[in-house]
This record gives structure tokens, C-alpha cells and sequence, in this order.
């Protein structure tokens, strides 16, 4: 059986990636969307176990003291983590999983799990950015700053991705997603085991 591929799906706060991510997951019902673990207070909507473990911060450091996160970086105040069991659970037997995760943690992916499918989603622009954050109406002006200024340092990080795309527009971006991750099923990376095993026969 072919392994599963990791996606790690990256964009800055407020790019619409919750959005696009709700889209692409009906058109891949079988992907599976890894729950992280995090500090940060529950927003009004958010459901424990669904969107997010909502954990202390004692249990958190439990979990990457004992080996139990795949990645974990702090953002803005608050410390999100991957838990690692389950994403190696389902790669093993064949289904593709998805982190939506900030670009430190990405970076521990992609070098501890190098055949990882990198894809970053940037937003049109900074001031579009910040009125899609404004508008959202969950977060103070402060914390609106703070997310703006992670926003540009995320920005930087994207040329480490293998994708990357614009989200101008929900329905084309959600199109360009579903193309990336079918297309990058034939990447080289992903495909070794597949190489060898044509080659073992030549
Ligand atoms: P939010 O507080 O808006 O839900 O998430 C803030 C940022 O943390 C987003 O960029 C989100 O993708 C990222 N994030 C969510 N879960 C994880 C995780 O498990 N690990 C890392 N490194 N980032 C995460």
C-alpha cells in the first residue's frame, strides 16, 4: 500500500485559509485534517476536539517534553503543536492528512519529514489583509497589529514552500488547491519507493 501525503498548508492569519480549507475538504473527503493542540482561549464558534485541543499550558509542554508533537511554534502570545500519532497513524495506512499550521512549525516539518508537500497561500495584499482581520470583528486593534506585523514575517518564509498561490478569489483558490495536491501526488519526493521499485526490474 502506497503511503499517505503530508500537506502542510500554510498562510498568514485572516488569508481565508480556514475557508478555503472547509471547501477543499468536501472535495476530498477522505483527507484528513489534523487537529493541533493549543493555549489559546477558544473564540465564540469553536468546539474542543474540532477545531482545536484547547489545552493548559502545562499539558501543552507535557506533550512536547514526552515526544508527543510532531511541531510545535508559539504565535502571537499562544503555543499551537501538531500531535504526532495520529498524523504517522493515517500516512501509514494510506490517507493523506493536512496541518494548517504557521511557518516556524512548517519548517520543523518539513526537515524532520522532508517528502512533507510544502503549499503557501498568500493573501492579495497586506492592506487586504488587515481589513479581512478588521472585519472579523474576534480580535482586539492590538492583536490586529500583531498579526499584521506575523503576517509580512510569514510572508518572507514563503519561497521554502513548493507551492505557492494567491487567494484573491475563494472559488479560484480552492480550484488551484485541488490541482497542487493532486498534481504533487507525482512529485519525485513522494515517488522513490515507486522509482525503485521500476528500476529493481530493469
Ligand atoms: P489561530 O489562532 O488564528 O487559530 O491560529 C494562529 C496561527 O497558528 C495560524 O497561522 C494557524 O495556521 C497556526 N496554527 C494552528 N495550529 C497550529 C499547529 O499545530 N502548529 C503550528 N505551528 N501552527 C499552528
Amino acid at each position: 500500500m502506497n503511503k499517505g501525503v503530508l500537506y502542510v498548508f500554510s498562510a498568514p492569519s485572516g488569508c481565508g485559509k480556514g475557508t478555503v480549507l472547509t471547501e477543499i475538504r468536501k472535495r476530498l473527503p477522505n483527507l484528513k485534517y489534523s487537529v493541533s493542540a493549543t493555549t489559546r482561549a477558544p473564540r465564540d464558534g469553536e468546539i474542543d476536539g474540532t477545531h482545536y485541543y484547547f489545552v493548559s499550558r502545562e499539558r501543552f509542554d507535557e506533550l512536547v517534553e514526552t515526544g508527543g508533537m510532531l511541531e510545535h511554534a508559539t504565535f502571537c502570545g499562544n503555543s499551537y503543536g501538531t500531535p504526532k500519532e495520529k498524523v504517522f497513524e493515517c500516512l501509514d495506512n494510506g490517507i493523506d492528512v493536512i496541518l494548517e499550521i504557521e511557518t516556524k512549525g512548517a519548517m520543523m516539518v518539513k526537515e524532520s519529514y522532508p517528502e512533507a508537500v510544502m503549499i503557501f497561500m498568500l493573501p492579495p495584499s497586506i492592506e487586504e489583509l488587515r481589513s479581512r482581520l478588521e472585519n472579523r470583528h474576534s480580535e482586539t486593534e492590538e492583536v490586529i497589529a500583531g498579526r499584521v506585523h506575523e503576517a509580512a514575517r510569514e510572508i518572507a518564509m514563503a519561497e521554502n514552500y513548493d507551492y505557492v498561490f494567491v487567494n484573491d478569489d475563494i472559488s479560484e483558490a480552492v480550484d488551484t488547491l485541488y490541482q497542487i495536491m493532486t498534481a504533487s501526488k507525482s512529485l519525485t519526493k513522494i515517488n522513490q519507493d515507486l522509482i525503485k521499485g521500476v528500476l529493481a526490474k530493469c
